[in-house]
């Protein structure tokens, strides 16, 4: 995505950044004692990391979550000093970089911890780590075949200064149904992955476990930290509850033509679409390439001149149109079509294109500018 705002923009995401405040202060509720981590990875959710950190930790959030080293760094660029954990590295990651920048760093493999000592070595600084344990996803973290070899480099390393234990954590795989007893057996993992590391000697300041999903409907997860993700963008991840989030995104686009297609005329490649009547159509400027998925085609509305306005005819690269009907409400060029929002939402999209809201959102892409609306300072 373009990351310079340019004026008078055709295609745009609009980020609320009062909606994210909103939704940092929604999420501290339900934490409880617990902090509360942002997770700002694969580029703030495709919100900007940068602007999402400021306004989130303005709202009170304690830290910051991403997945590379890359990303956190970036952060640090911006001038962020608040914490930052980087959670999915591998053997070859700088983690020398990282140390310097004070990045806390996830391990989940000796080997990582190996390689995050040398770094730290190699900078004279103390490397500050979080183990990840793998408690069931079995994906990112340490394999339970490794955590005891794992806890026993990292016990010396702690020794020596080496490494600073600061939290162990570990992601659920079923969060999003609270009451999956997958949870359950994560949650007792878990603990006992923590009690393993006491018998080492090994006490973290922070333990964490709590995605979105955890954190507004378990607080048995709450721990010490949350990490919330998608509902710091007003996305809620368990359905017929929005907890009272508000999307931050609205992704839309100025119609770029208004036309009149007589019955029985074709529209876009294909002719999918043939009007059943004289009709009015407008034409919206963001195709594929900008994130508006084909496979959409046909089936999605968006807000446009008081009204849903369902798209005719294919997606294209570049534009699509809209029917308009009579086009009662006088419909210019130049008006605004809200393509997902808090109306349509990105929810239905989601249902539309069998995948999740968190898809949804990082698709705006190409030619689509970024906004930030609120936040003020
Ligand atoms: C992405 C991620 C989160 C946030 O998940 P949401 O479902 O978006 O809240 C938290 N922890 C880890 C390890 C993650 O990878």
């Amino acid at each position: 995505m373009a990351g310079s705002v340019t004026v008078n923009a055709q295609v745009e995401t609009v980020i609320d950044l009062d909606a994210i405040a909103h939704n940092v202060r929604i999420l501290r509720k339900y934490a409880g004692d617990a902090g509360v981590m942002v997770v700002v990875k694969g580029d703030g959710y495709n919100h900007g990391a940068v602007e999402v950190s400021r306004a989130a930790l303005a709202a009170g959030a304690a830290e910051l979550g991403v997945t590379t080293v890359a990303e956190a760094l970036r952060l640090r660029a911006a001038g962020i000093t608040a914490p930052i954990l980087c959670w999915l590295n591998n053997a070859e990651t700088d983690f020398a970089a990282a140390v310097a920048a004070d990045i806390e760093i996830g391990v989940s493999s000796p080997a990582q911890l190996r390689a995050v000592a040398a770094a730290a070595r190699q900078t004279g600084r103390t490397a500050t780590v979080a183990v990840k344990v793998d408690t069931g996803l079995n994906r990112n973290g340490v394999s339970q075949a490794e955590y005891a070899q794992l806890l026993t480099i990292l016990r010396a390393l702690v020794d020596e200064q080496v490494v600073y234990l600061r939290a162990i954590f570990s992601h659920l795989a079923h969060a999003d149904e609270p009451e999956h007893p997958n949870n359950t057996v994560q949650r007792t993992r878990f603990l006992d992955a923590i009690a393993l590391a006491k018998e080492y000697g090994l006490a973290p300041d922070l333990v964490h476990l709590a995605n979105s999903a955890a954190t507004l409907t378990r607080p048995d997860m709450a721990f010490d930290l949350v990490r919330p993700g998608i509902a710091v963008y007003g996305l809620s991840p368990i359905p017929d509850n929005d907890f009272g989030l508000r999307p931050a995104m609205t992704f839309q686009a100025q119609v770029a033509l208004v036309k009149q297609v007589s019955a029985g005329e074709g529209v876009s490649y294909g002719h999918q679409w043939i009007a059943p009547h004289d009709t009015t159509v407008a034409l919206i400027p963001a195709g594929y390439a900008d994130g508006v998925l084909r496979g959409l085609s046909g089936r999605f509305d968006v807000w446009l001149g008081g009204a849903r306005r369902r798209n005719i005819g294919r997606v294209c690269m570049d534009q699509f149109v809209v029917d308009l009907g009579d086009n009662a409400t006088g419909v210019r060029e130049g008006d605004i079509a809200v393509l997902f929002g808090v109306r349509p939402s990105a929810q239905e999209w989601a249902d539309l294109l069998d995948t999740i809201h968190y898809e949804v959102v990082c698709a705006p892409r190409g030619r689509a500018v970024r906004r930030y609306i609120g936040g003020a300072e």
